[in-house]
C-alpha cells in the first residue's frame, strides 16, 4: 500500500511524551491490562465528533469502556441480512462476549450529523439525499421522526431536541436486537440514554417515565 505516510511529527513528539510519563509511571499496570484482557462494565455508543470526549466526562480509563463511535450516535434496527454492519458487530460483541452491564447511547450538542438530518428533512440538502451519500443514508435511521421536531420553531431548539430523538430513537433499535432484549430482560444488561451539551459540560439523561430529558 504506497499511499500510506509516516505519522506527522507533531503525533510522533506526543507519542514519545506519552511513552515516557503516563506509561512509564504506569507499565505494570499496563502490563497487567495485556495480560488479563478486557471487562468493560460498560459499551458507550456516541458520535465521531471530536468535542465528545466519552473517556473524559466519565473521568474513565483504558479498560472501562467499550467505546462505539458513528455519526450521530445511532444504532440501526437489528438486520440480519448477511451485509456489514459496523455498529451492530459491536453491540454483539459487547453484549454476548463481553457481557457488559451497562449500554449507554450518548448524544450531544451541536450535532453536525443530527443537523444534516434536519436539512435532509426540509429539502434543503440534497447531496444527503442521494443515494451514495453514506451519511445519508445512514440518517435515514433518524429521518423518520423528524415529525415529532418538525413544529419546533427555533432552529436550535429544534436541533436539541431531535439530539434527544437520535439518543431514544438507538435505545428503541437496541431492543431490536433479540442478543439485547434478553439480557435486559434477564436483568443483565441496563440501556441508558445520555445528552450532553458540549459548552456547557451539561449532562442530560433520558427518562422512559417522564419520555423526556432531566439533568444528571
Ligand atoms: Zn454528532
Amino acid at each position: 500500500m504506497q499511499f500510506a505516510k509516516p505519522l506527522p511529527s507533531y503525533l510522533v513528539q506526543r507519542y514519545h511524551g506519552w511513552k515516557a510519563t503516563t506509561y512509564s509511571e504506569n507499565q505494570a499496570w499496563y502490563r497487567r491490562l495485556a495480560t488479563e484482557g478486557q471487562r468493560p462494565r460498560a459499551m458507550v455508543i456516541s458520535c465521531c465528533d471530536s468535542r465528545v470526549h466519552v473517556t473524559s466526562i466519565f473521568g474513565a480509563d483504558q479498560g472501562e469502556f467499550f467505546i462505539h463511535r458513528n455519526i450521530a450516535n445511532l444504532v440501526p434496527p437489528f438486520e440480519p441480512d448477511g451485509e456489514r454492519h459496523g455498529t451492530s458487530a459491536a453491540i454483539e460483541y459487547a453484549v454476548t462476549a463481553l457481557k457488559v452491564a451497562h449500554l449507554i447511547v450518548l448524544g450531544h450538542s451541536q450535532c453536525g450529523g443530527v443537523q444534516g438530518c434536519i436539512d435532509m428533512c426540509k429539502g434543503q440538502a440534497p447531496q444527503l439525499e442521494a443515494k451514495e451519500s453514506f451519511v445519508g443514508r445512514w440518517m435515514d435511521i433518524l429521518k423518520p421522526r423528524f415529525e415529532l421536531v418538525s413544529d419546533v420553531e427555533d432552529a436550535s431548539e429544534q436541533a436539541r431536541q431531535f439530539e434527544r430523538q437520535a439518543v431514544v430513537a438507538s435505545l428503541e433499535n437496541l431492543m431490536t436486537f433479540p442478543f439485547v432484549s434478553d439480557a435486559v430482560k434477564d436483568g443483565t444488561l441496563s440501556l441508558h440514554g445520555l445528552w450532553t451539551d458540549i459548552g456547557e459540560g451539561g449532562l442530560e439523561f433520558y427518562d422512559p417515565e417522564a419520555k423526556s430529558f432531566a439533568i444528571v
